[in-house]
């Protein structure tokens, strides 16, 4: 079910116990020299969509909230981005809304880095109001690791920035925006962790090109085949938010 595409009396009979109700969150920001802007926003939709259609009858999506937190990209240029309160605040209303109406399993499925954190303490402000409800959220990347790791084959095998992953999948589902002759190894880039401690820094601070890793690795039959674990892992992960009982 796709909540833009139906009317408020099919939305009235959803029995609301027994449906997931899916926030695809990601972000309009720059990728590097080769990808479009809009990476995160085409790959989190296009895994969402799948997703719903795997399940229909017990998924509820909603359309994909382009607006992320992206201000550790601003100094490239071409980024869109919400300030960290208000993005916290604007995942908390759009959760709200169909809380109140009586929905009980909310899953925010993330496709941008930078959304992490805001993600995770609007699910706890959340949980103080609704403590009847199952309130979950992860990145797509988090809950398909090992199909990631398993169908990467530079020395990266998680999802970095513009990178092998991000690359093969826009060159799968949107191969005329990946910009090609601009795809090139992304050349050394810093991590935002040393033995143990998180540093924050902001992509200028970490890679010169705006992106990571081996975008020259990147080819669309990759993309394919992740693309289908992804679906089929985030899908078992949607069944077991309907199988957990319902708080008291
Ligand atoms: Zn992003």
């Amino acid at each position: 079910m796709k909540f833009h595409e139906m009317t408020s009396g099919a939305i009235g009979a959803i029995d609301r116990k027994q449906t997931v109700v899916l926030f695809p969150i990601a972000a309009v920001e720059q990728h590097g020299p080769h990808l479009p802007t809009g990476t995160d926003l085409i790959i989190c939709g296009a895994v969402a969509e799948a997703v719903e259609a795997r399940n229909p009858e017990k998924v509820l999506m909603l359309p994909v909230n382009w607006l992320g937190a992206s201000a550790h990209h601003l100094r490239f240029g071409a980024t869109m981005t919400a300030e960290m309160d208000t993005y916290i605040a604007t995942l908390c209303e759009m959760a709200r809304a169909p809380l109140e109406d009586g929905f009980q399993r909310i899953l925010f499925l993330n496709g941008h880095g930078g959304n992490i954190d805001p993600m995770k303490i609007a699910l706890r402000e959340l949980q103080l109001e609704f403590p009847e409800a199952i309130l979950s959220g992860a990145s797509y990347w988090s809950i398909a690791e090992a199909v990631i790791a398993n169908g990467l084959e530079g020395e990266d095998k998680g999802v970095g920035h513009a990178c092998e992953f991000e690359t093969s999948m826009i060159q799968h589902l949107r191969p005329e925006l990946v910009d090609e002759p601009h795809r090139a190894h992304a050349g050394p880039w810093l991590p935002d962790g040393v033995e143990g401690l998180f540093i924050s820094r902001d992509m200028k601070q970490r890679t010169q090109a705006g992106c990571t890793g081996r975008p020259d690795l990147a080819t669309p039959e990759k993309g394919a085949s992740m693309f289908v674990g992804i679906v089929e892992r985030v899908g078992i992960a949607v069944e077991a938010i309907l199988a957990e009982p319902l708080p008291d």
